[in-house]
């Protein structure tokens, strides 16, 4: 069979929700537009930006570190990446396959630890998990979004890019209607509110978790092709299950529950206007009393 687009070379990649299997070529080029629309659309890159870019050495994360690093040598937007280690076997090699990618494109590399940063080990993280009966990667998760966003601050940079795509952002849609909190909606989006002081910005926010695989795999890029290993039994793992199942049925049903997403992002937007406090321990933006980190460390 030639391929859905070009009717030329053999159809590699089947795009469900297109109706359509297309070459490996026309993947990589319609793939490479649609990030390169949604940078465009939502202004995620701007001349006079300062960027941070976290990095894992998961796909998702060393694709977005090489687009933004081809996007910001045009710009002249200065670029630096940002690794968080937990502390574990894992981390470490992780860390040395973020470290490799960000030299080899010429970025600055940060390698950052929550021991270093907050004070936490992995066992105190272990420990914390066990007392609040939470997933070690909603423990892990929070620490590491605020180690990322104070680094990121204290370099000057206006912005932090996530290597989060349209599944993982189905996935918290979903997880938002289902706890019901529209809050937490105000993170969702290609691209944060202002409200903060570093706005979030996910640069692969248009492609579907498969497609960001399929791509650095043709490209043969580095990469850990493992899934951090703490994330089963999560919540976030069991919506995962749930989507796969969903788009069995309607394929396209990931890009339709970010689009109402994005509504509910906006009324969110509306109705928390400036209803971020600060934490009364650490002074960190919150929309509670006591910030989770803080919650957190008090269990360690
Ligand atoms: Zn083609
Ligand atoms: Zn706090």
């Amino acid at each position: 069979m030639d391929c859905g687009l070009c009717n030329k070379k053999p159809a590699k990649v089947e795009l469900k929700y297109l109706g359509k299997t297309i070459c490996n070529s026309c993947f990589i080029r319609i793939t490479k537009r649609r990030i390169s629309k949604n940078i465009r659309v939502n202004k995620l890159v701007e001349k006079g930006d300062k960027i941070a870019v976290a990095v894992s050495g998961g796909k998702d994360s060393v694709l977005t570190l090489r687009v933004l690093a081809e996007r910001c040598k045009k710009l002249e937007v200065p670029l630096v990446a940002l690794y968080v280690d937990r502390g574990d076997e894992f981390a470490k090699k992780c860390g040395n396959i973020a470290e490799k990618v960000a030299k080899a494109l010429g970025v600055k590399f940060y390698n950052l630890s929550f021991k270093k940063e907050l004070g936490v080990s992995m066992a105190d993280i272990i420990k914390i998990t066990g007392k609040i009966g939470a997933n070690r990667c909603s423990v892990c998760g929070v620490f590491r979004r605020r180690v990322l966003d104070r680094k990121a601050r204290e370099l000057g940079c206006n912005k932090l890019a996530t290597g989060h795509n349209l599944t993982d952002e189905a996935q918290s849609a979903l997880m938002n209607f289902v706890k019901g909190e529209l809050k937490n909606f105000s993170h969702f989006g290609a691209i944060s509110p202002k409200s903060g002081f570093v706005r979030r910005i996910k640069p692969l926010r248009e492609v579907p978790e498969e497609e960001a695989r399929k791509y650095v795999e043709l490209k043969k890029w580095d990469h850990i092709p493992l899934p951090c290993p703490c994330r089963i039994g999560s919540l976030r793992f069991n919506f995962m299950s749930y989507l796969e199942d969903i788009k069995q049925v309607r394929p396209g049903a990931e890009f339709a529950i970010c689009k109402i997403g994005d509504e509910l992002a906006k009324v969110s937007e509306k109705k928390l206007n400036g209803a971020a406090k600060k934490c009364t321990k650490c002074g960190e933006l919150t929309s509670r009393e006591v910030c989770r980190v803080c919650e957190y460390l008090t269990f360690k």
